[in-house]
């Protein structure tokens, strides 16, 4: 987890990299938006700190680009007499902004409250796809408004995928978020797995991706 910093003017950037550093953040560069762009649709980013007037892209452009695919949180930094661009920010996606100049600790303490805000959505307890319920503090699982009982990694393995309601969930990705291995492991055990919870949740629509991962129908 890191800070995307997109910035054109070297200097800045390098000190908002120094300060962010020294804060506790890793932080990552791009000097253009087509750089920032790319980066922030490759990586999982923790919040994206993105200049307005940037070369190759601005910043609306990019924000209104990056929503179409993620919701990395974004503060905008505009120079003062950028108002107009302010609220086209703030409609293409951007969750702040900033004006130029501004105080370091002014920027940090937006960045702690966005991450804040974040973090809370985030913790939503109760998952719902279909016909499937899953309470995940109480770890309970319904079926078809039946309580089914899994075994810790069951419910798991079920809750990645409810979680992305849909998409595809690689099989390293299980892997890595059920089981915590990382790298290649030559293991058939996510299949059995699946295979458990296709047993105790008669016709839960589980599709398996051939030579990709599962996902539900
Ligand atoms: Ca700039």
């Amino acid at each position: 987890m890191a800070i995307l910093i997109v910035e054109d003017e070297k200097n800045m950037s390098n000190l908002l990299k120094l300060e962010l550093t020294h804060s506790g953040y890793q932080c990552d560069q791009a000097f253009d938006g087509e750089d920032g762009l790319k980066k922030s649709l490759e990586n999982d980013y923790e919040l994206i700190l993105l200049d307005l007037m940037l070369p190759r892209i601005n910043g609306i452009e990019l924000c209104r680009q990056l929503r179409e695919k993620k919701q990395t949180p974004v503060i905008m930094l505009t120079a003062r007499d950028e108002v107009m661009d302010k609220v086209n920010g703030l409609q293409v996606g951007a969750d702040d902004y900033l004006a130029k100049p501004f105080a370091m600790e002014e920027l940090l303490a937006r960045i702690n409250a966005l991450l804040r805000r974040v973090n809370m959505q985030n913790k939503v307890n109760e998952y719902v796809y279909g016909q499937i319920k899953m309470i995940i503090d109480k770890r309970q699982a319904f079926y078809q408004e039946r309580e089914v009982t899994l075994t810790t990694t069951e419910f798991d393995l079920l809750a990645l995928l409810v979680k992305n309601g849909g998409k595809v969930v690689s099989r390293n990705d299980i892997l890595d978020q059920v089981w915590g291995y990382d790298g290649d492991v030559s293991t058939n055990v996510v299949e059995v797995y699946i295979r458990y919870l296709r047993n105790k949740m008669k016709g839960i629509p589980i599709e398996t991706v051939r030579g990709v991962g599962y996902r539900l129908g």
